[in-house]
């Protein structure tokens, strides 16, 4: 393919074998994922996914983009440190709610902190899917899915609320099967200079037996006058909110974090999705690195040559080496 050619979302599939279970949540922002590179032309080369453990952290292998299946609950440290070594590459993080939001909350809160310019997106589903669903952070007390032997005992994170006080300046919430917003949302989120957070709402089919797709319809509760479901989720911008600071104030900044803080807490009956929170003043952290070395941004660690015109390498690792000899 050239680069004159426009970018589908086929473009970004593989021929891999998906051996997610039929129905699962994960297809739905899979195919939001690329459908929001293609519509981004993004060229598969400049783009880079990573990923921990866990069923969602399958993706890289789904997409056709550079990408690294790390180990549990790090993703965000492989993709930290690709944007860093390479500020040109648009990075995406990804990964189950257990992955994130357990194991892996530490460099979730400091990821938001440093304001990277790099996209995360927890799949959550409240189970650990891939060890036959035990209860994972988001799982509400008191809930009973079909792998537990009694009803959770441990209260729920609120990654929307965490992401928020970790300093994510664009927070935002998508649903697995409505993936015409959740691609809209992920274009947002990839287009925004720093750290992006994105929980998508995912149904596990398979051992989430409470929050399903009906669940989220709404299929239980009929409105007696239409005889119509009810909808749990709705979406922010058809209420008239926008969480997007206009000033680099801190009183807007304290007064918005708070309403999208305050939102992301209904559960149950209405459950808002869209874009909670957007800080579009607090610099990345690429620009505070430039500014203390200013030739960072132009000359990123992955742009250096590797080797001279005798194509040999540039650095000298020999003193290394011979501190690591083992002597007989
Ligand atoms: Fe999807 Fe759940 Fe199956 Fe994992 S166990 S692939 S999250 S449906």
């Amino acid at each position: 393919m050239t680069v004159t050619q426009k970018l589908t979302a086929a473009n970004f599939r593989t021929p891999l074998f998906n051996d997610w279970c039929p129905g699962c949540g994960d297809f739905g922002i899979l195919a939001s994922i690329q459908m929001a590179l293609a519509e981004l032309q993004i060229e598969p080369y400049r783009a880079a996914v990573f990923s921990g453990i866990g069923c969602s952290s399958k993706t890289p292998h789904y997409i056709n983009v550079y990408g690294l299946h790390t180990v549990h609950g790090r993703p965000l440290p492989f993709a930290i440190g690709a944007k860093l070594a390479n500020p040109d590459l648009t990075v995406i993080a990804v990964g189950g709610d257990g992955d994130g939001l357990g194991i892996g909350v530490g460099h979730f809160v400091n990821a938001g902190r440093r304001n990277v310019d790099i996209t995360y997106i927890i799949f959550d589903n409240g189970v650990y899917g891939l060890t036959k669903g035990q209860a994972s952070p988001t799982l509400r007390r008191g809930v009973k899915t079909k792998a537990l032997p009694r009803p959770n005992i441990n209260d729920a994170v609120n990654p929307i609320a965490l992401a928020i006080v970790s300093g994510y300046t664009f927070v935002a919430r998508g649903y697995a099967y409505d993936t015409r917003h959740l691609k809209e949302l992920i274009k947002q989120a990839i287009q925004h200079k720093g750290s992006s957070f994105i929980q998508v709402l995912q149904p596990c089919p398979t051992y989430n037996d409470i929050h399903t797709k009906d669940w989220f319809a709404g299929e239980d509760r009929v409105d007696p006058d239409t005889k119509k479901p009810v909808p749990r989720l709705y979406k922010l911008e058809e209420t008239g909110y926008s969480g997007v600071l206009q000033t680099d104030s801190e009183e807007e900044r304290v007064s918005k974090a708070t309403e999208a803080v305050r939102l992301s807490y209904l559960w149950g009956d209405k459950m808002p999705i869209g874009v909670f929170f957007r800080d579009p003043f607090t610099p990345p952290y690429e620009e505070r690195i430039a500014g203390i070395a200013p030739v960072y941004l132009n000359s990123a660690p992955a742009w250096q040559p590797i080797r001279n015109k005798q194509l040999k390498p540039v650095a000298d690792v020999s003193d290394i080496f011979e501190e690591l000899r083992v002597h007989q």
